[in-house]
């Protein structure tokens, strides 16, 4: 039957690869809402608009052609038929997504989008920063994921290959902002299940949250 499970936090959380695994062991479908937001950004910067222009930035966003799959196993993201997979992950993109993100008709644009997605999958786990707030308030499981700013840097850098001290920079200023934005800013919703992933493996996150499903 149904079953949607919101999965939110910060960057470095352990978001990705519990709602991932997560979605696996459900045999439910995943969407990846920064995806959304980062491919948008890719399409921005493509265009040559000033982020500070939040028209323009809206008008380039609504006419963007984003695809992106929801299979847990591996999924392409394309803009008007191009693969930006991978450079969506990259620092351009990365330092840019706040920017674009924080524009209240991109947020308006993408949360119809990620309902419809959520409808149509019936089984499936979300991740993102507004989800169990925003764009899925009646889930069956809301969870929000926290852990220290250093493990937080730790396993991005390790990820990325990059400097852990750059790293930790850089979540902190996208955090902030993220968090401070007047739009639908990252917040837990009042009834999340929070978990600080600090000391737990991600066995054991995808453990407990299957174990609260169940409850
Ligand atoms: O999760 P990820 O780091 O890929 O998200 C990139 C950015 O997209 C976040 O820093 C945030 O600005 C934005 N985002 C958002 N709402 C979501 C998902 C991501 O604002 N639901």
């Amino acid at each position: 039957g149904r079953c949607v499970v919101a999965v939110d936090g910060p960057s470095g959380s352990g978001k990705s690869t519990v709602s991932r695994r997560l979605a696996v062991s459900l045999g439910a479908r995943y969407l990846d809402t920064g995806a959304m937001y980062r491919a948008l950004t890719w399409a921005v910067l493509r265009s040559g608009v000033e982020l500070t222009d939040a028209e323009s930035v809206a008008k380039v966003a609504g006419e963007a052609d984003l695809r992106l799959g929801t299979d847990p196993q591996g999924y392409a993201v394309t803009v008007d038929g191009t693969d930006v997979s991978t450079d969506i992950r990259g620092p351009e993109v990365t330092g840019a997504v706040s920017a674009v993100a924080a524009v209240g008709a991109v947020r308006e644009l993408l949360v119809e989008r990620q309902r419809r997605m959520i409808a149509e999958a019936g089984r499936i786990v979300v991740e993102g920063r507004d989800i169990g707030s925003v764009v899925a308030p009646d889930a069956d499981l809301k969870v929000y994921l926290t852990a220290s700013e250093t493990a937080r840097a730790q396993r991005r850098s390790a990820e990325d290959a990059a400097d852990v001290a750059a790293t930790a920079a850089d979540l902190a200023r996208r955090d902030r902002l993220d968090s401070t934005r007047k739009v639908n800013p990252l917040q837990q919703a009042a009834d999340a299940v929070v978990l600080d992933t600090t000391e737990l493996g991600i066995d054991e996150v995808v453990a407990r949250l299957r174990q609260l499903l169940t409850e």
